[in-house]
Formats: C-alpha cells, structure tokens, sequence
C-alpha cells in the first residue's frame, strides 16, 4: 500500500477495500491519460499562440473603472478569445454573470418577435428554461414573442437531422444546441457529431444561426465550434476557460453581427462594446485562460478515473472510463437521495475551503427541483473546481466536475466512496 493510501487511512478512515479499488481504477485508467495529454498540449500551442499574434502585454493585466473608455486590456482580451476559439469577434466580461447570462444575451440579442428557435439537443440546461419562458416569464424569449420549439434527439441519442428537416421553418432564425448534457442522462454531443448538424443546416438554410452551449466543453477536443461552422457559442469563465484562476465572467464568440447584438443586450443600444470597466478582472482572465488547457486536463483525468472507480464500486457511470469525451462532466448513478447526499459530504470533505460544512439539498434561483452541490472553492460556486451536484429527482444522479489538479481529485473521490460505504453499514 503507497504512502497516500496509508495517509488516506489513517486521516481520514478510508477503508482497504476502497483504496484497493481505486488503485485497480488508477491501472486501469493510464492508456486514457495519455490520450489526454496530447488534447492539453495542442490546446495550449493555441492559446499560447493567441496571446502572441494579439501581442499581449504587460499593461492589458491592469484594468479599469468608471466607464472602462479605452481598456485596451478588455479589448485585448476579447480578441485573444475570438483567436482562441474561431470567432471573427468576441465579449468576454466580468459584466456577465454567469454562463446562463451569457447564453441569455446572445439569444435575447439576437432574437425578435416573431422569430423561431429550435433546440435540437432535447430539453435545454435547467436555468435556461426560464430565459426560454416555459411559464411566460417576464423578459423571457416566448414573453418577448418569440417561437420555441424544441427536437429530442434519437433513441440512439443522436442528433435527429431528419426530425430538424421537417421542423425547420420559414420563421426559424435560430439553432441552439446544447454541447454538455447539463443534468440529464443522456450522452454528450461530440464535435463530430455536431459538426454534421451544423453542416446540414447552414448547407440548406445559410441565413440560420446555429448556436451552442459550449459549457464545459472548452478544451476538451481540440476543435471548437467556431471552427467547424456554428455562428456563436457561449460559456462561463468560473468553467473551463476561467481555468480557476478567472474572478467571474462569462463570454460569447461567434460572427462579429452576432456579437454585436448581443453586446447591445447587454449593456444599451448605442453603447454595446465599448464601455465597460474590466476592475481587477483582466489579469485573471488572461492567466486563467492560458492555463485553461492544463487544468481541463487535470479535471478530465479526473472525471476518467472517476467513471472507472464507481463502476468497479458497482454504479452506473456516464461516460464509461474509456469513451471519448467532449466535456469535463462525470455522471454517476448513485440511486438515492441520501448516497447523493453522502457523495457530496465526501466532495465536500476534501476541499480546501469549508471542509467542516455539510451540504444539504436547497432551492435554488433558476431551478425548479431541490438542488445539492459540495465545492469549497477559490472562487464561488466554481465548477473547474473540484464540485459535485445535481437536482434530487430519480433516478439520482451526480455530476462531478473540476478539480485542479488530478492529485486533488482522487482524495475526493475516495472520500466520497467513504462517505457512501458509511450508509451501507
Ligand atoms: C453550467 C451550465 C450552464 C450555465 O450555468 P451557470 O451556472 O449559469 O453558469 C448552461 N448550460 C450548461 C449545459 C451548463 O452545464
């Protein structure tokens, strides 16, 4: 038995059975790693490579008040993203909220009244079903008069070309699918696969936008969406791209018109891009985003050693350990609302910061389900960090996501293997 496992013993009581376990899961899992690795190093020629054609300088790390005129660091920033990920143009700003506000301005922006969209990913992430109004809410798209329509994917859990085929409209303007599988069961969609939508799309209807919800899918391949032909995507910076590091944010990229609107939505007519104080958010953007590809490889190791440790514990897992993967998401099977409970004690119990709290299941603004998440992190609520959580409905399921690094993620998975077997007693 390594030291590690002795000190996982004798600190926190995880028992042999678990640490043999994991080490069968560690052998098991090497070849992946390695597959891994070669993703982190070509996304970080890319970054690094963004950085230096946008020429970045010392002087873009500081930031900026009032109303921001000028901030060449802001601006910089931005352009360095459009580079990164394949956009003509992108807004990257501690303004948006979150990857929900993100996602929120690029549709509110650049959908009027009377204007169709069609999500071709099933139903979309929890807390944009109320930027779509499925109630009518106040502000929402159907609220504002747009037309919503939404295509489950096949029994295959494909994306159904066929079924898009027939629901395609005169009125249809937009396209929106959904990378991540959000907290559903279902696989996630693959730049493969995506790629051979959006080619369909814009091949038949060249004036329809296709756009993605690329949370949690940054640097997990090597291709973006931008480059194999969406209009725009969008994402969080306390994700993937905020490589842990990034204070808050999210960002959009995609054809400069696009960027634009959504740019109006966000700050005023007239104002769009060009105002906006960046504070002290710029220096951990940039550093946060080029070390982005490294810390998705921690996370992604992780999330591999994950599905192979909890299948060996006897759990359903999605994806399998040696499947590939498009985003850093792990779904585990626990079952019941109480192992969902344990699993996040164990998360819980191996980070860094409030490691004494105990979750329990809450409400939460935008979901309508009771929702349980452990992460004691750097930064709130950051799911690059290592986190655990999902809405307590059947079949009960946990998403586990992040961790900075893969040393940091094995403590947390066999202390939330602990927390579990505690309940078996
Ligand atoms: C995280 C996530 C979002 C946005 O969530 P925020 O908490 O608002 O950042 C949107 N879509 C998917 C699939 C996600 O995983």
């Amino acid at each position: 038995m390594s030291l590690l496992y002795e000190q996982l013993k004798n600190i926190y009581n995880v028992d042999d059975d678990i640490l043999l376990k994991l080490r069968e899961a560690i052998s098991a899992c090497e070849e992946h790693f390695k597959n891994i690795q070669h993703s982190v190093e070509l996304n970080q020629l890319k970054v690094l490579r963004a950085f230096q054609i946008n020429n970045v300088s010392d002087y873009h790390l500081n930031g900026s008040t009032g109303y921001g005129y000028g901030d060449s660091g802001r601006d910089t920033l931005e352009e360095v993203y459009a580079s990164t990920f394949g956009g003509e143009k992108a807004l990257v700003r501690a303004q948006i909220v979150s990857g929900t506000h993100a996602i929120a301005v690029g549709l509110l922006g650049n959908l009027d009244h009377g204007d169709e969209m069609i999500c071709v990913t099933g139903t979309p992430y929890d807390t944009l079903l109320k930027v779509i109004g499925m109630h009518n809410e106040y502000g929402s798209l159907k609220y504002n008069g747009v037309i919503y329509k939404e295509l489950p994917l096949t029994r295959e859990q494909k994306i159904d070309i066929a079924g898009l085929k027939q629901l395609i409209s005169p009125r249809t303007k937009l396209v929106y699918f959904q990378r991540s599988k959000g907290y559903q069961w279902r696989p996630s969609i693959m730049i493969s696969e995506l790629k051979e939508a959006i080619q369909y799309v814009k091949q038949q209807y060249p004036h329809i936008i296709c756009m993605v919800d690329n949370c949690y899918g940054e640097f997990v391949e090597t291709q973006t969406p931008c480059e194999i032909g969406a209009d725009l995507t969008a994402g969080s910076l306390i994700k993937n791209p905020g490589g842990g590091l990034a204070l808050s944010g999210g960002y959009l990229v995609g054809r400069v018109d696009l960027i634009e609107r959504a740019a109006v939505r966000l700050s005023s007519p007239g104002i769009g891009l060009d105002v906006g104080a960046s504070f002290n958010f710029n220096r951990s953007a940039y550093q946060g985003l080029f070390m982005s590809p490294l810390v998705v490889g921690e996370a992604l190791k992780g999330a591999v050693l994950a599905a192979k440790f909890f299948q060996l514990l006897g759990y359903p897992v999605l994806p399998q350990y040696n499947e590939k993967r498009t985003d850093i998401i792990q779904a585990v099977q626990v079952g019941s609302r109480e192992k969902m409970v344990a699993f996040c004690h164990g998360i819980q119990k191996a980070c860094p910061l409030d490691s004494v709290f105990l979750p329990e299941p809450a409400l939460l603004p935008g979901y309508d389900n009771e929702v349980i998440m452990a992460g004691g992190t750097f930064i709130q609520g950051s799911s690059i960090e290592l986190s655990a959580d999902g809405p307590i409905r059947p079949p009960f399921n946990i998403y586990l996501q992040g961790g900075l690094s893969f040393s940091h993620i094995k403590i947390g998975l066999a202390l939330a293997a602990a927390e579990i077997k505690k309940l078996e007693r």
